[in-house]
């Protein structure tokens, strides 16, 4: 699960629940300057690039990666570490990973697939930049994205099911370019939901690893849609797919039975519908 190795940390509600749900001014507007600057890797939080040449920018004003916690600038980590804690809020998420990948890894020597692995992050955070979301977990073979309505406004439920469709065109086409050897193709499958989650601060048991993790039922069921879409599909959940202003009435909608999440989830399907789709169980 999303979550597992670390510890989530209680306090400061009313500041995160600003940060996340509502935005803060101070924030916000980071971001909104940060994210003009050039520049990859970026900090999570406050996206100011920490390479190339916007990271030499924000070495000139005293802002580098945090050597403690290399996702984030000093300045956010810094933060995470004054302020540790979190707050309810509702929020868009989206969770991708790759399908069969024990066969993936078999079909390919151990450099090769982390190059490949390496090659589908790389797909999914452009879309991310171009779609304004954030990452929250790496985890081997997975990423999981979100978009709190603090950082990208009322529009987040629009712009996760824009990451979805986006991803699900980028990987058929390149599965189905015919330079791009079977043995290299990569299948994913994501999920795409909007749900009342804790976010907040978290530490691993030492207590030095301070970073921002999601909690919450919520989290489990994108994370159970993604394992139930099929190679190639996104699973979003139907109520998300009518609060992005989407009409479902022309999709293809699965009715699911969810390990751990009570009664049916309805979904519309996105992408896929290929006979040679393999299922995968959960
Ligand atoms: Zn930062």
């Amino acid at each position: 699960m999303v979550t597992s190795d670390y510890e989530r940390q209680d306090g400061n509600e009313e500041l995160w629940y600003q940060v996340f749900a509502k935005g803060h001014p101070l924030l916000a507007g980071k971001q909104r300057r940060f994210s003009l600057l050039p520049g990859n890797p970026r900090c999570k939080l406050c996206m100011a690039p920490l390479g190339g040449m916007g990271g030499w920018l924000m070495r000139l004003r005293h802002i580098s990666r945090s050597e403690r916690n290399p996702t984030y600038c000093n300045t956010c980590d810094g933060f995470l570490e004054a302020f540790p804690g979190g707050a309810e809020v509702p929020i868009s998420m989206m969770m991708i990973d790759i399908r069969d990948s024990v066969g993936l890894s078999a079909r390919n020597s151990p450099r090769e697939f982390a190059r490949l692995v390496g090659g589908m992050r790389e797909d999914v955070m452009e879309i991310l930049r171009k779609t304004d979301g954030f990452v929250l977990e790496f985890q081997g073979d997975s990423v999981f994205a979100v978009w709190p309505p603090g950082f990208v406004g009322e529009t987040h439920a629009s712009k996760a099911v824009t990451a979805a469709e986006e991803a699900v065109q980028r990987f058929a086409r390149l599965n189905s370019d015919a330079s791009n050897a079977d043995a290299s193709k990569v299948a994913v499958g994501m999920g795409v939901h909007t749900g009342q989650v804790f976010v907040g601060t978290v530490c691993a048991a030492a207590g030095r690893l301070n970073g921002i993790s999601a909690f919450g039922l919520d989290v489990n069921l994108v994370a159970r849609l993604a394992s139930a879409a099929s190679a190639g599909e996104a699973l979003v959940t139907h109520s998300t797919y009518s609060s992005a202003g989407r009409d479902a009435s022309a999709s293809e909608l699965r009715v699911l039975e969810l390990k751990g999440i009570e009664g049916e989830v309805s979904a519309v399907v996105l992408g896929g519908g290929t006979a040679e789709a393999t299922h995968q169980s959960p």
